[in-house]
């Protein structure tokens, strides 16, 4: 661990169920923390054969599968068509479970500008623009989120190597930089709806991220006002 990153500690640990809407179940264990540099109510939840995973630290096997999940509302809750994040999250869980591994669930809403703001940037997006010009727009960076506590949570968790399960360059070369191996990079799926291929598409121009999009087909045209 650097050491210009603070210590942080698991504060309680329980067990949850987890039954989503599509009817999959599976029983996470689920983390809080002391200590975190932003002081937020960030979670980690593990999945599956996680003491098989944590045993595999340091020996040949592989690494946990750890996905940082960056809180969406209104995609998450009240699965909004506006973005992927919670076909994506969905994915996340039963994907680690399947391993073994962590979904560490950061509480920084609409790329860290904040609930309202997010509504806001859906706003100007109604009226033309894309989510990265409508973040600075408002006076915000194209992606504010910051992993510093995300590193100090797989630190409290006794992980030294991870997979990652993302899309998103960012978020490897943050944690890599905070002093987590990032030993491999695995790709989510893509789950384009009609609301979001516009987002998505924008995502992977302007974000880098490694995302398959299909050019706009049938069931994309006439969507220019959504995501
Ligand atoms: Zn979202």
């Amino acid at each position: 661990m650097p050491a210009t990153l603070p210590a942080a500690r698991i504060r309680t640990q329980l067990m949850v169920p987890l039954r989503f809407a599509d009817g999959y179940s599976t029983t996470a264990r689920v983390f809080t923390f002391d200590g975190l540099v932003d002081r937020r109510e960030h979670l980690a939840f593990g999945l599956g054969d996680r003491a098989g995973a944590l045993a595999s630290v340091g020996h040949r096997g592989r690494p946990p599968l750890v996905r940082p999940h960056s809180e969406c509302l209104t995609g998450d809750v009240f699965g909004s068509q506006r973005c992927d994040c919670g076909p994506q999250m969905r994915e996340a869980v039963e994907r680690i479970a399947e391993v073994g591994g962590f979904l560490l669930y950061l509480r920084q809403e609409g790329r860290g500008i904040g609930l309202y703001a997010k509504l806001d940037a859906y706003a100007l997006q109604d009226a033309g623009m894309d989510t990265y010009e409508a973040n600075l727009a408002l006076g915000y960076s194209a992606d504010e989120r910051d992993y510093t506590a995300a590193a100090q949570m797989v630190h409290a968790l006794g992980l030294t190597r991870v997979a990652l399960l993302s899309n998103n360059p960012d978020k490897a070369a943050q944690l890599s930089r905070l002093g987590v191996v990032v030993t491999e990079r695995v790709s989510t799926g893509v789950h384009l709806s009609a609301a979001n291929a516009r987002y998505l598409a924008t995502k992977a121009r302007r974000g880098a991220h490694r995302l398959d999009v299909p050019p706009a087909g049938p069931h994309t045209q006439g969507l220019a006002g959504g995501a």
